[in-house]
């Protein structure tokens, strides 16, 4: 375990042409790094709202830490994906530019990003930044005003990042026009009377609809309550997607795709 925060471990990484490395942030967040681009996708430092979102894995990195960022990408609305603890914190301490969904972006301007800061990304438009081409992809998520998949090519390697997309018929479809090294999905335990992510089958089923060499699972740690063990997603991939290696990272944790 290191003790330097991560935009330390960022700077300090040089990954080859054409390797992604992820550092898993909790929720749907990451930060991503290739040779010569810095993303954040969903980061999420901001408090929940207790008692019904009480955060079980503490913030990634503090306001304070966040430097050398080229763009943060946001897939959704909520605020545990449009953070505007982190999106103040980025604003503040980068140049970055914002890209999401037009309900991203709207939060974005009213925490004071200013407009030629905000790239609005409509479904199946593509945003070269540097060595990566970012594809916003249709997702499916019935709680969200907008809801951006994203496909981040980096030479062969190819990642979809589904924010807290449910299980739909739509993965099939992605699938016919890339080849996915990995996919990262939203998995967490739905209580009863609530549908806000996928269960193990639903992962499963992405993952194999999507031909994914690898199944990276992600806000399975966040929520009290809703907290899902990823073996149980191991065990049912096995059925569905048996040649798919899945992984659960703990917060901090790099995962190297490519
Ligand atoms: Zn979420």
């Amino acid at each position: 375990m290191t003790t330097t925060d991560i935009f330390t471990q960022l700077q300090a990484s040089a990954p080859p042409k054409g390797q992604i490395m992820l550092w898993y942030l909790g929720g749907a967040g990451y930060a991503l790094k290739s040779a010569e681009t810095t993303l954040l996708i969903d980061p999420f430092i901001g408090p929940g709202h207790p008692p019904e979102w009480t955060r079980m894995t503490p913030p990634a990195f503090s306001a304070g830490q966040v430097r050398d960022v080229t763009a943060v990408l946001l897939t959704h609305e909520h605020d545990d994906h449009t953070d505007p603890v982190a999106l103040d914190a980025i604003r503040l301490r980068t140049e970055a530019m914002l890209i999401g969904p037009k309900s991203s972006v709207a939060v974005a301007k009213q925490h004071k990003w200013p407009a030629k800061r905000c790239q609005v990304l409509p479904r199946h438009a593509t945003l070269v930044l540097n060595d990566l081409r970012v594809t916003a992809v249709p997702m499916e998520d019935p709680n969200a005003k907008g809801a951006n998949g994203y496909v981040i090519e980096c030479g062969k390697t190819t990642l979809l990042h589904c924010g807290d997309s449910h299980y739909f018929a739509g993965f099939a479809e992605v699938a016919q026009r890339w080849r996915f090294t990995a996919i990262c999905t939203s998995v967490a335990y739905n209580p009863p009377g609530k549908l806000l992510y996928m269960d193990e089958c639903d992962a499963a089923r992405a993952a194999r609809d999507v031909k994914a060499q690898t199944l990276i699972l992600q806000h399975y740690d966040l929520w009290k309550g809703y907290t899902l063990d990823p073996e149980r997603i191991k065990t049912v991939a096995a059925w569905y997607c048996p040649d798919t290696t899945v992984v659960a990272a703990q917060v901090g944790e790099v995962i190297t795709i490519g």
